[in-house]
């Protein structure tokens, strides 16, 4: 059969790439987590204090970056890799989730974003999550779906996931993050967050995981079906 291009866009914590992992795992598909790449980037940005609002100051930071996903062996995923550094636990910390947004909105992180993402996608068989797949990065995918969840339970999920690696953190703080996120993700000039018109809408607020696995396989086999 031949490979094809799954995107799963939609807003902050809506379970996305824990879907996208799972579904990639089932097709025996690449799985790219688009987000890690931005975080492993506002990391570099804080670490060296690049000023983001400087143009001149992001294109030369740019240069000294590079990327790369390496697969885990101990939890079978793939961890961000930043410069040979493995910087997955890094860049799921609070300080990068409040400087992210700020940062993926740049014109100069976007393309550099989107062109190595496109890279990835040449020869298909991916299952790529994050804002902007189903749109600008692969607007020929396949299969779109874009992700949907309560606010409330995005936030639910969100600060059980971050209280389990830093009790100190507040369900206050978790949602202002998100909305913030989702705000400025919403908002920005290039390749803002939107529901291609061609993508499938997922709400998953009431289903588990396996139940919205089952979902998008049956999306993805129909698709995978009539791309032969
Ligand atoms: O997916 P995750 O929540 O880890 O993404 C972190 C941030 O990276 C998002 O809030 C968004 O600002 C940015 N992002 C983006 N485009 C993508 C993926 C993520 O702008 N394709």
């Amino acid at each position: 059969m031949q490979p094809i291009i799954i995107t799963l866009d939609g807003f902050s914590s809506c379970g996305k790439s824990t879907l996208a992992r799972q579904l990639a795992a089932e097709l025996n598909y690449v799985f790219i987590d688009s987000g890690a790449m931005y975080r492993a980037i506002t990391l570099y940005f804080l670490r060296n204090h690049t000023n983001w609002n400087n143009q001149t100051e992001v294109v030369a930071a740019l240069k000294e970056i590079t990327l790369d996903f390496q697969y885990n062996s101990l939890t079978g995923n793939s961890d961000m890799f930043l410069n040979d550094e493995n910087v997955e636990a890094l860049i799921r910390d609070m300080l990068v989730s409040e400087h992210v947004s700020e940062v993926a909105a740049v014109k100069e992180v976007r393309e550099f974003g989107v062109a190595q993402q496109q890279q990835m996608g040449v020869r298909k068989g991916i299952v790529m999550d994050g804002r902007d797949i189903g749109t600008t990065v692969f607007p020929q995918a396949e299969l779109k779906i874009f992700v949907t969840a309560d606010p409330a339970v995005r936030v639910e999920r969100r600060f059980k996931e971050l209280y389990a690696k830093n009790p100190n953190i507040s369900i206050e703080e978790v949602k202002t993050n998100l909305e913030m996120r989702d705000y400025t993700d919403s908002n920005r000039e290039f390749s803002p967050l939107r529901k291609a018109t061609d993508a499938i809408e997922l709400d998953n607020s009431l289903l588990t995981r396996e139940e919205q696995l089952d979902i998008v396989l049956k999306w993805a086999r129909e698709k995978m079906k009539q791309s032969n």
